[in-house]
């Protein structure tokens, strides 16, 4: 048999598999969770193209970020053209790495994920993303559980996107996905700042 030849048999017995593995599956109408973590580039950049494919699609969207940056980034710039489908929440003052006050950090953490329940729950959106949320989790400034609970009892219509390093077991396990970002380089780590554009 000729190379070609063979190479069209794998293909067709491919096809074949993929094709049953479909067949196999099932719509599911409730909204999934979905975790993005790992210690590589791409865990929001991923979460705002889901967004764009929601909005694609006329869906109705909202933004929680968890962590304030000082930067203005071309995301926000760019959503903002969406205001009627897609409503952004950046907490209060937030918490960054500059205040370095915990009860100040807990306050601005506890006030955004009360946001983000009252968006879950609401029945308002397709997709809410929970940005840099495992951060908030990781310093205990949430409770896991109480968090947990919320997005199990959000509305049937709406997925949600947790986003952050070091994402809680507890919440992994409660997820439809988990997708974990591998650094493999960076270019922070050849000494090149982050660019416009490709990082904000
Ligand atoms: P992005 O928003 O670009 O998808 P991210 O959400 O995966 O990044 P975060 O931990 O939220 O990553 O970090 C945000 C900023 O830190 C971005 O400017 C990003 O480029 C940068 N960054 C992400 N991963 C690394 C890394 N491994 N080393 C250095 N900087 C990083
Ligand atoms: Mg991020």
């Amino acid at each position: 048999m000729s190379e070609a030849d063979e190479h069209k048999i794998a293909m067709q017995k491919l096809q074949a598999e993929q094709k049953a593995k479909v067949k196999s599956t099932q719509s599911i109408d409730r909204g999934l969770v979905l975790v993005h973590t790992g210690n590589g580039k791409g865990k929001s950049s991923s979460a705002f193209g889901v967004i764009a494919r929601a909005l694609g699609w006329g869906h109705q969207v909202a933004v929680v970020q968890f962590i304030k940056g000082n930067w203005k980034t071309g995301e926000r710039n760019f959503f903002k053209r969406f205001p009627e489908e897609l409503h952004w929440h950046t907490m209060g003052d937030g918490f960054t790495w500059n205040t370095q006050n915990k009860e100040q950090d807990i306050l601005a953490a506890t006030k955004a994920f009360e946001t983000a329940t009252q968006l879950m729950h609401s029945g308002d959106y397709d997709l809410v993303v929970l940005d840099e949320i495992n951060i908030a989790l990781r310093y205990d400034y949430i409770d896991v559980n109480t968090v947990v609970d919320s997005i199990a009892a959000r509305s049937p219509r709406t997925s949600v996107i947790a986003t952050g390093r070091d994402a809680k077991q507890e919440l992994m396990d409660m997820a439809d996905l988990v997708s974990e970002m591998k650094e493999i380089k960076h270019p922070f780590k050849a000494g090149i700042k982050a660019k416009q554009g490709i990082d904000f």
